[in-house]
């Protein structure tokens, strides 16, 4: 039999984790993960620590390059995939190379949510997903100590707690597109104020930034519907969308995330979504849940790369961390650490 060529796509928590399930439940077959972001795979959640310097920049890694190469996966790390043809069975990297495969674990996750009307900003705002953004965190942090954190998802909440930490005056500007994955109500917004208060984080209520500026002193000014705030740095934290906009014309089924059935499998065959970028199909819920999370991105990749190989795995989510997000069911426990 010809030897099996398994392609991952994306090497966050869930490609990592499905790759390394090929590896050592299919030694013969050929492993290759494409991966946008250089290096290994590192853990987004340690980013935080990391910008404010608690944590080594190699303890952010789950596996190295060169780990890669010694289990025998051929990482192609700082290659984009743009298309994804299923039925061919094929995919399309951003150097126009093609790639044939048997098996496909589409492990994309999610990035940065910019609300349309902050797209003009967009350069006056950081963002915290890669290292990349997490070193233009470390080298402005290094010039300044007041950041205005506006949007308020949960990654932003674990964020403020290390810069707190860490002596930086963080002001907290929330509005009802706070607290993404979860729906924005009173009773939540007072628990998360009131939490940030006792840290000693300033917190605003507004409805919309009506403009930002940079100021000749080099601090940002910030006008909302009731003040004007400065800051040295603005986070814009709104939440991660499901990073599938190459997907538009694959054929895949696409919602928020990419629909998979309980077992991940994508409606095409050999082809599975995991992660953060998949809806899972739940038959007791008779919906679809999203994940958001790495403990979940690691189990969900694991299932997927074992279904892959002719196993029948279910993705079961905890229900207990199961919350109705605008009408999406989304499955997320560590939210709540904050
Ligand atoms: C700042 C921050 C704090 C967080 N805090 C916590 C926390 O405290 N606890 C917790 O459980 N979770 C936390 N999370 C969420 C957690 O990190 C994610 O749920 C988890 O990383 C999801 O893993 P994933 O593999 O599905 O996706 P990702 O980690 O997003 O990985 C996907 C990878 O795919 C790559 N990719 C995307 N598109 C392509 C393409 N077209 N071609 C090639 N490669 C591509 C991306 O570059 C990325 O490396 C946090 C996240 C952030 C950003």
């Amino acid at each position: 039999m010809a030897e099996q060529h398994f392609v991952v796509i994306g090497n966050g928590p869930a490609g990592n984790e499905a790759a390394l399930t090929l590896r050592e439940h299919a030694p013969e077959a050929r492993v290759t993960i494409i991966s946008r972001e250089r290096g290994g795979c590192f853990r987004p959640h340690f980013l935080p620590r990391f910008v404010v310097g608690k944590l080594a920049e190699e303890d952010l890694y789950l596996s190295s390059a060169v780990s890669y190469r010694d289990k025998g996966i051929k990482l192609r790390s700082g290659q984009e995939v743009v298309s994804v043809h299923p039925d061919k069975r094929k995919i399309i990297l951003d150097h126009k190379e093609i790639i044939s495969f048997d098996g496909l674990i589409i492990a994309v996750g999610g990035r940065p949510r910019i609300p349309e009307n902050l797209m003009v900003f967009g350069d006056l705002m950081l963002t915290l997903k890669t290292v990349q953004d997490a070193k233009v965190w470390i080298r402005k942090l290094n010039e300044t100590d007041t950041v205005l954190m506006i949007g308020g998802d949960l990654t932003s909440l674990s964020f403020t707690k290390q810069l707190v930490d860490v002596g930086k005056k963080v002001c907290f500007a929330l509005n009802d597109d706070a607290f993404w994955p979860l729906r924005f109500d009173r009773y939540l917004y007072n628990q998360v104020a009131g939490r940030l208060r006792e840290n000693g984080v300033e917190v605003l209520e507004y409805s919309r930034i009506r403009g930002m500026s940079l100021l000749s002193d080099g601090m940002i000014e910030v006008n909302t519907d009731y003040e004007k705030v400065r800051a040295g740095l603005v986070g814009a934290f709104f939440g991660l969308k499901p990073d599938i906009a190459f997907l538009a014309r694959s054929g895949l089924k696409i919602d928020r995330g990419i629909l998979v059935d309980e077992y991940l499998h994508a409606g095409f065959e050999g082809v599975y979504a995991t992660g953060d970028c998949a809806q899972v199909f739940h038959p007791d819920l008779r919906d679809y849940w999203v994940s958001i999370g790495h403990d979940n991105a690691v189990a969900l990749g694991r299932t997927a790369a074992l279904n892959l190989i002719g196993e029948r795995v279910r993705a079961e989510p905890d229900m207990a961390c199961i919350f109705d997000v605008q009408g999406v069911q989304v499955n997320s426990s560590w939210w709540m650490e904050f």
